[in-house]
């Protein structure tokens, strides 16, 4: 008891020591605390004035784009031209759009420009004409990686990066050192891979126990040639099993799974990953192509031209990748956990 009344004593006589020789120090603290607090406030004013400048919308939607092969006679739907393709491309350049990877779209990591649009380029199948590595270790020309490295490079800005969805059919490379290299390129490259099960079966109507094994066994096929663990995996065929939790979240084989995103096959630009209606266990996703037949209503050309014109319903970043923008009455469209500390603006 003593000792605690001793303490209280010295630590009033420090205190009142403090505060009387410190009265001009108080005064000079407020001063700063004022200053910095007028610094952050212009700063917010600043931000404010540049989102609403570049007209930022990060509760828009994002065009998730679905290739298959890229082959100079397609002969299904699915196939794309490298001379289709690379327009493809270089209308998305032209556009504002600027390639953010599967992974770093479902984490909110979209690091672009100011009034540029994000879009996810991904690649299904692991077929040869994606990436054709010569002895060198350079991509084709006419593949989909040296289409887009050769976009990139006249694109100033048009970051050459994708997601590759592969199956054990790795690239139709038959040895198992060439897929090694394969995915090691793509890494390097800042290229995502992401899982799209082992063997391409329709997981629709399969037990959970099917479900389990072949997306373990579709991941344990990509970690077993020395690239990172997917976060992201695309279901074949687009089909969700009977519990959609299924694909998300499993052990099999020792091998367990857990998707930051699950990717569907249509039909629809995707919802910002800060928006409410943002399921990451069910991302749709738009086939490139067209606008002959049925194609024309769901397909990349119809649905980049529905963006086009109508500008405010598509994700525009504000260039921070720290904040969240949005025009003040789309302050809604946010889900909770991002619409308190958004960054709004008021449109005229
Ligand atoms: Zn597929």
């Amino acid at each position: 008891m003593k000792a605690r009344v001793m303490a209280g004593a010295v630590a009033l006589a420090v205190a009142a020591s403090a505060l009387a020789a410190c009265g001009n120090d108080e005064k000079e603290a407020a001063e700063a605390r004022l200053a910095k607090a007028r610094a952050a406030k212009a700063a917010w004013d600043a931000k404010v004035a540049a989102a609403s400048k570049v007209e930022a919308n990060e509760a828009g939607d994002v065009p998730v784009l679905m290739y298959h092969r890229i082959v100079d006679h397609p002969g299904v739907p699915e196939d794309r031209s490298p001379a289709r393709f690379r327009a493809d491309l270089e209308r998305l350049a032209r556009e504002g759009y600027v390639p953010v990877t599967a992974a770093e779209y479902v984490s909110g990591r979209i690091a672009i420009p100011a009034g540029t649009h994000p879009v996810v380029l991904t690649f299904d199948d692991s077929s040869a004409s994606q990436l054709e590595l010569d002895r060198n270790g350079v991509p084709g020309k006419d593949s989909a990686a040296g289409i887009i490295r050769s976009v990139a490079a006249a694109h100033p800005g048009f970051r050459p990066v994708a997601t590759y969805f592969v199956t054990r059919d790795m690239f139709q490379l038959d040895d198992k050192a060439e897929q090694r290299k394969a995915l090691e390129w793509l890494g390097r490259n800042g290229f995502e891979i992401g899982n799209h099960t082992k063997d391409h079966l329709d997981l629709g109507h399969r037990s959970k126990g099917q479900v389990t094994e072949q997306v373990a066994a579709g991941q344990a096929l990509i970690t077993g040639l020395g690239a990172p663990t997917p976060t992201t995996l695309a279901l074949p065929y687009g089909n969700e099993p009977k519990k959609e939790r299924w694909a998300d979240h499993g052990t099999a084989a020792k091998t367990s799974y857990d998707y930051a995103g699950v990717f569907l096959a249509g039909y629809t630009p995707s919802p910002s990953p800060f928006a409410r209606r943002f399921d990451p266990l069910a991302i749709p996703r738009i086939r490139a192509g067209g606008t002959k037949g049925d194609c024309a209503a769901f397909c990349s050309t119809g649905w980049l031209d529905n963006l086009k014109q109508h500008p405010a319903d598509r994700y525009t970043s504000d260039g921070d990748p720290t904040t969240v923008t949005v025009p003040a009455h789309k302050v809604e469209e946010l889900s909770k956990a991002y619409r308190a500390k958004a960054l709004t603006y008021k449109t005229s």
